[in-house]
């Protein structure tokens, strides 16, 4: 894959996007898995080629398999909103994406052998944009990476290094927050906060 071959140098963020692009081309014929079979889009990302960046959560639901752009449901929205609340520009200060790129039937979990085969297009993504750090939202995208016997309220907020020593830390699942509403001290919704406002001040110290 020529895209995996540049130096830091020529990742210029116009290079970035046309190699996005061209693996998104690539993607959209993907018949690598069953759920080829049921998508209405591939859900490919949103946001910024060359954002410090990259929120991955787990898989598209059913808006987002209609409209191809993850996190624009119920759940989606709450998170653009929290991230207004805490200074962070979903346009311009993360580059979005889910683990595995169609919609799994009945909103399951991703199968292992779907992430597996998923995997190179995820790859492809952490290779162009090469985010300054790695936000995992929610529980299966979490465990994709750091391991199935965690539980998320113990590794939330921890920070980690995945793919090559890329830092990366992790969040709550914005549906997870529709489920609580409460905004007190340590409940969900104030830890994400919290997490969304440590991230946000790691933003500005890149500048
Ligand atoms: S989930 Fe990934 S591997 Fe499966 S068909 Fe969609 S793009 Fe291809």
């Amino acid at each position: 894959m020529e895209y995996l071959n540049f130096n830091e140098e020529e990742l210029t963020a116009d290079v970035k996007e046309m190699s996005l692009l061209e693996v998104r081309n690539v993607c959209m014929q993907c018949q690598n898995c069953s759920l080829a079979k049921s998508r209405t889009n591939i859900v490919f990302s949103d946001g910024y080629a060359n954002a410090p960046v990259m929120l991955i959560g787990e898989a598209p639901g059913a808006d987002e398999d209609a409209s191809g752009v993850p996190f624009v449901g119920r759940a989606g929205k709450l998170l653009t909103q929290m991230l207004e609340e805490c200074g962070i520009n979903r346009e311009t200060d993360l580059y979005i994406c889910n683990t595995i790129k169609c919609r799994p039937p009945e909103n399951r979990d991703p199968k292992p052998e779907e992430k597996v085969s998923c995997s190179k297009y995820l790859e492809a993504q952490i290779n162009i944009v090469r985010p300054k750090l790695i936000v995992l939202c929610g529980a299966t995208a979490a465990k994709s990476f750091l391991g199935d016997d965690l539980k998320i309220s113990q590794i939330r907020g921890n920070k980690y290094m995945i793919f090559d020593k890329i830092p990366a830390t992790v969040i709550f699942h914005p549906s997870y927050l529709l489920r609580n509403h409460s905004e007190e001290p340590n409940s969900p919704r104030w830890l994400t906060k919290k997490d969304l406002t440590a991230i946000k001040k790691f933003i500005d110290n890149l500048k």
